[in-house]
């Protein structure tokens, strides 16, 4: 972890340097484990677009104590190592963005 900025008593804005490269699209997730609660994974999505430097950011909400979103918000720093699973996509993300691009299944591509 890069930075750990609070911005607010429940929010926290996390930014990550992969130890590869992790391609992704607007709108999509991933999972994190946090080394205090192994073998625990939620999804969180990539907030904005990957900095030149390859960090991701992700912003998470504090819902309650015990849980990955406490071990975030609350424990963990710069310096601190957190897991991340591959990029993932929503149902509605993939196919609000296959309707932009005009693609989808049994449909024409381009004008009519
Ligand atoms: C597609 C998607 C994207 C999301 N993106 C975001 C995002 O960008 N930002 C964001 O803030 N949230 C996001 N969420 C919600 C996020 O994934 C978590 O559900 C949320 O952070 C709560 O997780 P939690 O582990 O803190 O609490 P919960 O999963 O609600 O856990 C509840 C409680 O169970 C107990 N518990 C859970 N696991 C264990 C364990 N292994 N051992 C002991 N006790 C345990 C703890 O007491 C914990 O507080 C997203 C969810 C989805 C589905």
């Amino acid at each position: 972890m890069t930075a750990h900025r609070l911005c607010g008593p429940d929010l926290a804005g996390l930014r990550v340097r992969p130890h590869e490269t992790f391609r992704y699209r607007a709108g999509q997730y991933t999972a994190l484990e946090s080394a205090r609660l192994p073998h625990t994974w939620r999804p969180y999505y990539l907030a904005g677009w990957p900095g030149r430097d390859g960090e991701l950011e992700f912003h998470v909400r504090c819902t309650g104590p015990g849980g990955v979103s406490e071990a975030l918000v609350r424990h963990t720093a710069v310096g601190d190592r957190i897991r991340l699973g591959p990029p993932r996509e929503t149902w509605h993300s993939a196919r609000s963005r296959r309707a932009n691009s005009g693609w989808w299944p049994g449909t024409r591509a381009g004008p009519r």
